[in-house]
């Protein structure tokens, strides 16, 4: 399970609203405990791609990714997951996404339709890295 509050989830569908109808991408911090992830802060990344691959694909580069890391550890978090929008498509990874992930981080899929965030779900690679299983999200309150 990962857990979140209501901010981070309102956070990740407005950058995907707002990097409509491209795919927006971003890290989420948090931290490990008992094989759930608890998200403190979400992470922003632009997209790393050229406009024109932008719409299918997303891509963090490594020199972002690991400013995103030198930030989490100087917080003293971790990098629990990443994630993604998906414009105009289901909240579902491709078989891209498959081939770019690793394990025991969380994915979370946001589907942007016509430019509105929709379904919101989160996944988990397998450990033998052939397809991913949802993951169930927990709402935590705000106080
Ligand atoms: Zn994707």
């Amino acid at each position: 399970m990962i857990e979140l509050k209501a901010s981070h989830d309102s956070e990740i569908r407005r950058h995907g609203e707002r990097d409509y109808p491209f795919e927006c991408c971003g890290l989420m911090l948090g931290r490990f405990q008992d094989g759930d992830k608890t998200v403190v802060e979400t992470y922003a990344i632009s997209n790393a791609r050229e406009e024109e691959a932008k719409r299918n694909r997303f891509l963090i580069r490594p020199e972002e990714l690991m400013r995103g890391e030198k930030y989490a550890r100087e917080k003293g978090l971790d990098v629990v997951g990443f994630y993604h929008s998906h414009p105009d498509d289901r909240a579902v990874p491709s078989q891209y996404d498959l081939e770019h992930a690793w394990p025991t981080y969380s994915y979370i899929v946001v589907a942007v339709e016509e430019g509105s965030a929709a379904d919101l779900r989160s996944w988990e690679m397998e450990a033998d890295r052939t397809r991913f299983n949802e993951e169930e999200i927990g709402l935590r309150s705000e106080i």
